[in-house]
């Protein structure tokens, strides 16, 4: 056999799921996604220990190479043997390898190496390099050579059109035979300093997130309300784009008006702008103008003198005032009266309320957040709501997107929730079972992450064993994405159509063999001939 020979389509089988050569399995993958595996090896090691385990990876392939090829095949001489590895380096698309000298006593071997998919890696994905980079291709030729003839052989790159050679050069010796040369070399053949690295890196890993953990705890004691659903890992840019605005507009004393749909965290929000303003260290008020009728909310607003109306015995400071400092939230502004929309109106304009039942008006200092779910220039269009008021509170506008919108955040927070109740509900072990995964997603959250909030607690207090399964969830099925939906009515099949199909389908799978199909549909010939004449076939 000669090197020369060797034909890829000859000595591997190309099976589905099994690429074979000679009995040893083989795999195809892209060069893409080994131009992001060195660039996260490069990012998580460094550049050396990077290195080192892409040469590695080729000394083993060299090896695996070299002990089919002496497997297999019956070689002319040893010279033929140790040239089928670059002609495997070719075979396998890592570069067209070119043989230029070959000596075996004392080894000596140049490659050249033409087209090099490292380079090309390289060039691609960062420009020209400061060093060598054909790495796998030394491994494997160190590797190769080192199985044929049983002793220590090692290949450096000479020169390398990643770093502006006109073409990449390697050469091969034997240990003994490099001299001092190969000493800066040798590490990178072993995988021991890799080790190290990897165990430091992950000692100080464990160091950095015990200490996040600690900064957390003393973060929570501070501050204990805000921001609990902020926390979980943001992933979706919609909400992103919330929390950047959010961030944007905190420092700044202007009304703010936060729109979106019911559960979709519009108070949390509020909260985390709280949180992140100079107001921080007041108190954030809320008040939900929808739930309370028109005079107790008027006097919650604004305070009452002693005898203002019956049932005020004493005076009363109103949260305007109670929140000085502080901000006030004024959660479905939308439900206002036309009275209370001219009344706070004022309090826009001149930043002071007058008390039920008094004269005077008092200077007020607080930041002011309205929201609501409601179509506010809908109800400005039918007179319901002054356009004034409103843009005296829009001065800056936040919208909350509906979860169904930011579904790579359903995940995330469905286990925040899931961790939330592990530890208020004493179930440590509380989880999700992967069934839930595909299944949280597929759902259209009505209610938002208030919904998302309350299934999950239902189904912590639901599910035996600590897993949380789709049932334990009791989501309406009517809003799950995949179900056919009842408008859709086109598109579900009739009786007949689908018989057909089923006929079609079962015929397919016997290659028109009659008989066959209606052994598997359970009927006669004379049935199956009815059928399809019924269906002029
Ligand atoms: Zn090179």
């Amino acid at each position: 056999m000669f090197a020369n020979d060797l034909n890829l389509s000859e000595i591997v089988e190309f099976n589905e799921g099994d690429i074979n050569l000679q009995g040893r399995r083989l795999l195809l993958h892209d060069l893409q996604a080994f131009s992001e595996l060195k660039k996260d090896l490069l990012e998580v090691l460094d550049f050396e220990q990077a290195r080192k385990i892409l040469i590695q990876f080729g000394y083993w392939w060299g090896k695996a190479d070299a002990a089919a090829m002496k497997r297999v095949f019956k070689w002319r001489s040893i010279e033929e043997l140790l040239k089928a590895g670059p002609r495997m380096q070719a075979l396998a698309g890592l570069a067209k390898a070119v043989v230029k000298h070959l000596t075996v006593e004392p080894f000596h071997m140049e490659l050249l190496w033409h087209e090099s998919v490292e380079v090309s890696e390289q060039i691609s994905s960062q420009g020209a390099a400061k060093d060598n980079t054909c790495w796998i291709l030394c491994g494997h030729a160190s590797g190769y050579a080192s199985f044929c003839l049983n002793r220590e052989i090692y290949f450096i790159e000479e020169q390398c059109v990643s770093k502006g050679d006109r073409i990449c050069l390697a050469v091969g010796r034997e240990k003994r035979f490099w001299g001092e040369q190969i000493n800066g070399h040798l590490s990178d053949f072993k995988l021991k300093d890799i080790r190290n690295r990897v165990e430091q890196l992950s000692e100080s890993l464990r160091r950095k997130s015990s200490q996040q953990n600690d900064q957390r705890k003393n973060s929570v004691i501070k501050n204990p309300a805000p921001s609990s659903v902020i926390q979980p890992e943001i992933r979706s840019t919609s909400y992103m784009r919330v929390l950047h605005l959010a961030e944007r507009v905190a420092p700044y004393d202007s009304a703010l008006l936060i729109t979106g749909e019911t559960g979709t965290g519009k108070e949390i929000l509020a909260r985390h702008i709280h949180s992140l303003s100079n107001r921080r260290d007041k108190t954030f008020l809320p008040i939900n103008c929808g739930a309370l009728p028109e005079s107790l909310l008027e006097s919650e607003l604004f305070g009452h003198t002693a005898g203002a109306f019956t049932g005020a015995n004493r005076e009363r400071a109103g949260i305007f005032e109670e929140a000085a400092g502080g901000t006030v939230f004024l959660d479905e502004i939308g439900d206002i009266s036309p009275a209370l929309q001219v009344k706070l109106l004022r309090v826009l304009q001149e930043h002071e309320i007058v008390r039920i039942g008094e004269n005077r008006a008092r200077p007020i200092d607080v930041r002011i957040m309205a929201a609501t779910n409601r179509d506010l220039h809908q109800m400005i269009m039918e007179d319901k709501f002054r356009e004034d008021l409103y843009y005296r509170l829009a001065v800056v506008e936040i919208h909350t997107p509906p979860l169904r919108e930011r579904v790579e955040d359903i995940l995330p927070l469905a286990r925040h929730f899931v961790k939330n109740y592990a530890n208020s509900l004493k179930m440590p072990q509380l989880r999700l079972d992967a069934s839930c995964l595909d299944y949280l997603q597929e759902y259209n959250w009505p209610g938002n992450i208030r919904e998302l909030e309350n299934a999950i607690e239902r189904a912590a207090l639901l599910c035996t064993g600590n897993v949380i399964l789709p049932e334990n969830l009791s989501l309406r099925s009517n809003y799950l994405k995949y179900n056919i939906p009842s408008s859709d009515e086109k598109s579900v099949l009739s009786l007949e159509q689908l018989v057909s199909r089923h006929i079609d389908s079962v015929l397919k799978l016997t290659q028109g063999n009659q008989r066959k199909a209606c052994e598997i549909l359970g009927i006669s010939p004379t049935t199956l001939w009815r059928k399809l004449k019924e269906l002029k076939r």
